[in-house]
């Protein structure tokens, strides 16, 4: 079972990085603090990041389009601003969507992991398996 762990660790790697929408320098910096804070308001976090309230806004806003935070707006020294908040992105693994993983049942798990000879990086059978499954996921989209 640890290698199998082993294994999925690799590949959910590869599909964060697909996930992950690009950011732009600004953008990461501004995610960053806003996930240092838990949460900030973006009066406060144009003036942190050395920017005008317009490209902060601006900045927050396209933070907001890629799915990353949320806007709230709200009323700070009797000023509309915004309290941006980080979306938190769950990932949920249902059972059914593993069962047919060729790992399960596979007579090398013992001797696969990342860097081996034998890897799931390398490996046919879990290869198509996955090119299966996301042929499917496209199929329903
Ligand atoms: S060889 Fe392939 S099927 Fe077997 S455990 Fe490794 S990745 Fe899974």
């Amino acid at each position: 079972m640890r290698n199998i762990c082993k294994g999925w660790g690799e590949i959910y790697k590869g599909w964060g990085r697909v996930a992950t929408p690009s950011l732009s320098e600004i953008e990461e910096k501004a995610l960053k603090m806003v996930k240092e804070a838990g949460e900030a308001l973006q009066c406060d976090l144009w003036k942190a990041l050395n920017v005008s309230s317009r490209e902060g806004s601006r900045i927050t806003l396209r933070l907001e389009r890629k799915g990353l935070v949320k806007r709230e707006p709200v009323v700070y020294n009797k000023r509309k601003t915004y309290r941006i908040v980080l979306v938190q992105r769950t990932f949920k693994v249902n059972i059914d969507d593993i069962v047919g993983c060729p790992c399960f049942s596979c007579p090398d798990i013992e001797r696969c992991a990342p860097g081996q000879p034998i890897s799931p990086g390398r490996c046919p059978a879990l290869t198509k398996w996955l090119e299966a499954e996301a042929s499917t996921l496209e199929e329903a989209a």
